[in-house]
């Protein structure tokens, strides 16, 4: 039986010197050394054993077993250094090359101008309120004074979705909601920017969505020439100090009366240049006074109380202000257009 013992492990200690890689490793371990291996079936036979042999014959066999267990665990660190080697040589990281450059984002040009007009605003004592863009008929037209086959409801092609539901032509529809969650309380005065959508065809100053930002202000004693002194107030703010607005008289089903305003070219300080078309202003917005009706659809009585309204494009302000001749760059996100905006 020790004979049996010794060949068995120069058997194994041989074939372990010829292991090949970690899993061919295992396999003679469980062959050897394992529950039904080679070992403990030969030390199954020691029950025939006599009682002095017993004991010898059982240090033999823990011999054989440390033997082929410590060549094991030999071959099993090397395995594992190889392997360590071998994945640090594959992973290695070149700390000379460059890194790849992450560029910066920036704010695009039209929430910058969006912002700029809040904080103006908000600087007069105005809050900020939002509406939805999916809008009812009756907010977005009839509670401000454009009822079914108004004329003026051609002037605004819009995207419905049923005969009731539309996509918002307008920020107006926010006035209506403001003054209905007021509840007859005054003053009232909000900006309300936000998207609209209008059926026209994409060209250098039209686009399908487009943003605006619309101005209320409710309470007694609202006059034309509070409207007329807080767009001076912005205009300035915006644009400059020297600059000024004129209004020209206009119509809008919402307000009566209603106006035009222009403000002083830019591109020539009010001389006359091309841009202007020699007449030395350019519309930036139109406004008026709350027409009595859509006072009252929103829930005041026109005899207590008046009000002024505004709306602008964002995307004329904006042209204005950065002297670009197409809308349609602010929706190409092109990034050589909208980075020169990052540092303005
Ligand atoms: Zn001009």
């Amino acid at each position: 039986m020790k004979e049996r013992l010794e060949a068995l492990r120069s058997e194994a200690l041989d074939k372990l010197q010829t292991v090949a890689d970690a899993v061919a490793l295992n396999d003679l371990r469980v062959h050897y050394l394992g529950k039904k291996g080679q070992l403990t079936e030969i030390l199954r036979g020691m029950g025939s054993l006599s009682a002095e042999e017993r004991p010898i014959i059982g240090q033999v066999g823990n011999e054989v077993r440390a033997a082929i267990e410590a060549v094991i665990a030999e071959k099993q660190t090397g395995f594992e250094q190889a392997e360590t080697a071998r994945r640090l040589q594959a992973e290695t990281i070149d700390v000379t090359l460059p890194g790849k450059a992450v560029g910066a984002g920036a704010i695009h040009p039209l929430n910058k101008i969006v912002e700029e007009i809040e904080d103006i605003f908000i600087g007069m004592g105005y809050t900020v309120a939002e509406g939805p863009e999916v809008e009812t008929d009756f907010f977005n037209f009839e509670a401000l004074n454009l009822p079914k086959n108004h004329p003026a409801r051609d002037m605004q092609d819009s995207f419905y979705i049923t005969d009731e539901i539309l996509l918002r032509t307008q920020t107006s529809p926010v006035q209506i909601r403001t003054m209905k969650a007021a509840n007859g309380r005054t003053p009232v005065k909000v900006i309300c920017p936000g998207k609209v959508y209008r059926r026209d065809d994409d060209d250098a100053t039209h686009s399908f969505m487009f943003h605006q930002i619309e101005g209320l202000v409710i309470g007694p004693n609202i006059r034309m020439s509070d409207l007329k002194g807080t767009l001076l107030q912005f205009v300035q703010e915006m644009y400059g100090p020297q600059m000024q607005i004129r209004l020209r008289p206009s119509f809008f089903p919402f307000t009566e009366p209603s106006a035009e305003v222009d403000v002083t070219c830019a591109q020539c300080g009010g001389s006359g240049c091309r841009m202007c078309k020699h007449t030395g202003w350019i519309e930036i917005l139109g406004c008026g006074m709350v027409h009595p009706k859509v006072l009252e659809y929103g829930g005041y009585d026109p005899n207590e109380v008046t009000g002024f309204a505004f709306g602008m494009g964002v995307e004329r302000i904006a042209l204005l202000k950065y002297g670009i001749d197409d809308i349609r760059h602010f929706y190409a996100n092109d990034t050589k257009f909208l980075s020169q905006f990052a540092k303005i």
